[in-house]
């Protein structure tokens, strides 16, 4: 490879659809072509494991924020409402 431009955005001729950095003369095919030529599938991303607030100390953070104990302050509304849906996604 004679025209290897180090960080070069380059269209993958495989699929040609994908535009890579081309970062080393090496990579000439997009990520999932490469993989593919290697009888691989990308790993498919998962959202990360996240656990849930526990509800008695969901109360507990609504009740500390609340717009009540802090003047009305915006921040304290947002909080609250953040809190509020957060507690509605998780118990419904
Ligand atoms: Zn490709």
């Amino acid at each position: 490879m004679n025209d290897f431009h180090f960080g070069a955005r380059v269209l993958c001729p495989t699929c040609k659809t994908r535009v890579f950095i081309q970062d080393a003369p090496w990579k000439r095919l997009c990520v999932t072509c490469y993989l593919a030529q290697k009888g691989k599938t990308a790993p498919t991303p998962t959202a990360p494991a996240v656990m849930p607030i526990e509800s008695g100390m969901l109360r507990r953070l609504i009740q500390l924020c609340h717009p009540d104990r802090h003047g009305n302050s915006a921040a304290a509304n947002i909080a609250t409402r953040y809190l509020l849906e957060l507690k509605g996604a998780q118990h419904g």
